[in-house]
């Protein structure tokens, strides 16, 4: 009998799985522990804004019909809200459906995809589900080295993927150097450029002088596809929707890509009833921010070094390998998220939560690790 992984497309032979945040239903019945928080996946405290509740129960009723599989009222109000067209909008089953659609939609085997070390995992799993190459280029200072990058451009390189910022190091890029990459990049490479951390990012508070909004590129750089999700800031995850903005003719190919109905009823209504809380949104910026601040010093008074973070989690150096750590803190009820994968083995990702379970997390932390 023929072994089944031979039947596998070559890429998918050695893919590993995405490893998500465990869930906390999980930790319950492997452990038995209660009164357990999670700060692994880089949710929203809140949760979603109550608008969103009452919008996704008004819609229950048409849950037997199709959704509409342009997502015409989606489209109109992020279009309003970004000052784009609607044509130059993808919509994506969270945004992780866009960097797969930019690799379907671009790549073939014969081509490499290019990312950075200490990168979200999607961008390998998608370029290696395609067969192409993954070009991997050293991080600096634990973010992307656009530099390096640029110079490790070759005839084959069709895309690029660049999170800013990024995930799971925080660290971000100022846009005069990524406008610099772009104005110089290679008119046979496209670029997705990784926003979904950018409403933390741009608040003022996190300090991020510089940071660049990539939509305002998308006119001037037609190779450009610009990420984002409704997963982080908008606290739902859940619903699983993201967008991508671009040029008009490179969202009609991502589009020629994407599953029809790919995002739901319920995901669509959500969205576009979220982007009508700003109050929402500005509690959630604010509750990060005092968030990171409240974590950072934590770790500053156990003599823990931390990668400075823009985004809503932060990864923290326990000085040791941090897998017994992780194993540790689950038994006192706290999932943090391991980034060994990411070639991060000391490291643990810990996700901004409410003021009391940041204290809860930062305590468990000094048990564990007996400060
Ligand atoms: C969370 C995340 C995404 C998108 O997640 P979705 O839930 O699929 O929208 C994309 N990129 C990075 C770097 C992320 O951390």
């Amino acid at each position: 009998m023929r072994k089944l992984i031979d039947l596998a497309a070559p890429g998918v032979r050695g893919l590993t799985p995405y490893l998500p945040g465990k869930p906390i239903e999980e930790l319950e019945r492997e452990l038995g522990v209660s009164n357990i928080i999670k700060l692994a996946s880089n949710e929203n405290p809140l949760g979603p804004s109550p608008r969103v509740l009452a919008a996704i129960q008004a819609v229950l009723p048409e849950l037997w019909l199709y959704p509409d599989g342009n997502g015409f009222i989606l489209k109109a109000k992020l279009s309003e809200l970004l000052g784009v067209r609607p044509e130059q909008i993808t919509l994506g089953s969270g945004s992780s459906d866009l960097l797969d659609f930019a690799v379907r939609a671009f790549v073939t085997p014969a081509d490499e995809v290019m990312f950075s070390e200490h990168a979200f995992a999607i961008y390998s799993i998608v370029t290696r589900t395609a067969g192409a190459t993954a070009r991997i280029v050293p991080a600096r200072h634990w973010g992307n080295d656009l530099t390096a990058m640029a110079q490790a451009i070759s005839e084959r390189t069709k895309l690029i993927f660049i999170a800013n910022p990024n995930n799971p190091t925080g660290t971000w890029l100022p846009g005069v150097e990524l406008e610099a990459f772009l104005r110089d990049l290679p008119d046979h490479v496209m670029v997705l450029l990784d926003e979904a951390y950018f409403d933390y990012a741009a608040h003022p508070a996190m300090g991020a002088v510089g940071y660049p909004n990539g939509i305002e590129w998308v006119e001037r750089f037609p190779q450009l596809i610009v990420a984002r999700t409704f997963s982080k800031s908008y606290g739902i995850a859940g619903l699983r929707v993201g967008y991508g903005v671009s040029h008009p003719e490179v969202a009609d190919l991502l589009n020629r890509v994407r599953p029809p109905f790919n995002v739901n009823t319920l995901g669509l209504v959500a969205a576009a009833s979220a982007l009508e809380d700003s109050d929402h949104l500005a509690r959630t910026l604010e509750l990060n921010s005092t968030g990171m601040a409240q974590l950072t010093k934590g770790f500053g008074e156990m003599g823990l070094e931390f990668i400075p973070s823009v985004g809503n989690f932060v990864s923290v150096d326990v000085g040791r390998p941090a897998a017994p750590v992780y194993d540790a803190l689950l038994r006192e009820g706290v999932i943090v998220r391991p980034v060994a994968n990411y070639g991060m083995p000391n490291h643990l990702r810990i996700t901004v939560g409410l003021p009391e379970e940041n204290q809860r997390c930062l305590e468990a932390m000094a048990r564990v690790l007996a400060l």
